[in-house]
């Protein structure tokens, strides 16, 4: 099947007289003819049904088809973003490991890295990505375990270079795990340009109608869990008798022990619900983002041409520095997130988000409907001027999130909040 029909009919087929559209399974359990069938599902002799928490049947048509949509051998769903990240890392990682990830990722994954996984022993190197790889190579130590970046990084709207990333991986016999929630598969797929392990906020694009949080992880398969780095697959589990998971489970092995190990015990589960809108998202996929990309690219345009603006970063821009980038690992487009920079500053910025009419201040992105937000007034209201500029942010600095509204009313309501700060 192609992309397009995939989103539409891979991880459900339904037989004769069910339901054409994939039903919602709401139950947390499931029930057996004996005790000897249900022993099997606990000794992940037979694969089945047994508790909402590790499966669910709406839950894995969907994943079926996120890991179709990324070419991967199987994916676990979550009930956020950043549990996916979380457990993507801790299913390799443990106290006394090390990983290096990309400077430029999105903020809350920034302080899982930095502040929680480094209470729990893991510690992450920062590395600025566009660094040639000998430099790069500099970060791996004995125990790093993993190399991390966002395909399209959130806020920054950097594109990775993936096959370099990947070689730095490799080179040191370690998997590249690339979170691809601003790209998408339809835009982009990590696993093939070598990455092992692709992670989404399905909160994001996949859904795209803001209405559920959720995360998945999908398992390329090609990764060798039996190089000597990784016990936690290579060597007996005691919690499932002694089970060794690349034995057992072959190229699905790191996202088997993802499911029954780290989602048995700490539990982000999605909601049934939340995997039934999950799923209807990902049904448009590709006509929303084609949208997206064809209205943001003129967004970008028009903001470029405002007196009042300093600078635009979008990766689709013929002089943008990831314009090349972009050629390569994301030809066919790009999500609908522009950042631009009001000259005047906080204020005026504040001045032209409050006189827009059409479009609306979230905090979010990715909607279908278009959003705008001032970092300086919102998400980092706290910090003055000069700590903003220390971030990376400044004050003037708004990010916009083209929906797939008609580009012309979109143009109308920037038009009128640019000419606001005129004169
Ligand atoms: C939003 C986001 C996350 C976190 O996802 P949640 O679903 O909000 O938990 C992770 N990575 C990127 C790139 C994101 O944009």
């Amino acid at each position: 099947m192609e992309f397009e029909t995939k989103c539409l009919h891979a991880g459900y087929t339904p037989e004769n007289g069910e339901p054409r559209v994939l039903p919602i399974v709401q139950s947390t359990t499931y029930t057996y003819d004996s005790t000897e069938s249900i022993g099997k599902l606990f000794d992940l002799e037979e694969s089945g049904f047994f508790y909402t928490r590790l499966a669910n049947p709406t839950t894995s048509a969907v994943e079926e088809k996120l890991a179709a949509l990324e070419e991967g051998v199987g994916a676990l769903c979550t009930a956020s973003g950043q549990s996916a990240t979380f457990y993507a890392l801790l299913n390799i990682l443990e106290s006394g490991d090390h990983f290096v990830s990309s400077a430029y990722i999105y903020g809350g994954t920034y302080n899982l890295f930095a502040h929680t996984l480094k209470k729990m022993g893991i510690e992450v190197t920062f590395v600025d990505q566009s660094a040639p790889l000998e430099e790069l190579s500099k970060a791996i130590r004995p125990n790093t375990k993993a190399v991390f970046g966002e395909s399209i990084a959130n806020p920054a709207m950097h594109v990775l270079d993936i096959e370099k990333f990947a070689q730095l991986a490799h080179d040191h016999d370690l998997p590249l795990l690339v979170d691809n929630t601003f790209a998408t598969p339809y835009f982009c797929q990590p696993f093939k340009y070598g990455a092992d392990i692709v992670i989404h906020s399905t909160t994001k694009y996949l859904d795209g109608h803001a209405v559920a949080t959720g995360g998945v992880i999908i398992d390329g398969g090609h990764f060798d869990w039996n190089n000597g780095k990784f016990p936690q697959l290579s060597k007996p589990d005691e919690t499932y008798h002694g089970i060794v998971y690349t034995e057992t489970f072959g190229p699905a092995a790191y996202i088997t022990k993802a499911r029954v190990q780290l989602m048995r015990d700490l539990g982000a589960t999605p909601a049934p619900q939340n995997s039934f809108y999950l799923n209807l998202g990902l049904e448009t996929l590709p006509l929303r983002m084609d949208r997206h990309y064809e209205n943001a690219l003129k967004v970008a345009q028009f903001i470029q041409s405002q007196p009042s603006v300093t600078k635009v970063t979008y990766p689709g821009l013929a002089d943008d520095a990831n314009f090349a980038l972009k050629e390569k690992y994301l030809p066919k487009g790009l999500c609908g997130v522009i950042s631009f920079e009001i000259a005047a500053g906080r204020a005026a910025a504040a001045k032209w988000l409050d006189a827009l009419e059409l479009v609306s201040l979230e905090v979010h992105v990715a909607d279908i409907r278009t959003c705008a937000l001032h970092p300086a007034t919102s998400t980092h209201r706290q910090m003055s001027d000069e700590e903003l500029t220390a971030a990376g942010i400044s004050p003037g600095m708004i990010r916009i999130s083209c929906g797939i509204e008609n580009i012309e009313d979109i143009l109308a309501d920037l038009t009128q909040a640019f000419q606001t700060l005129e004169g």
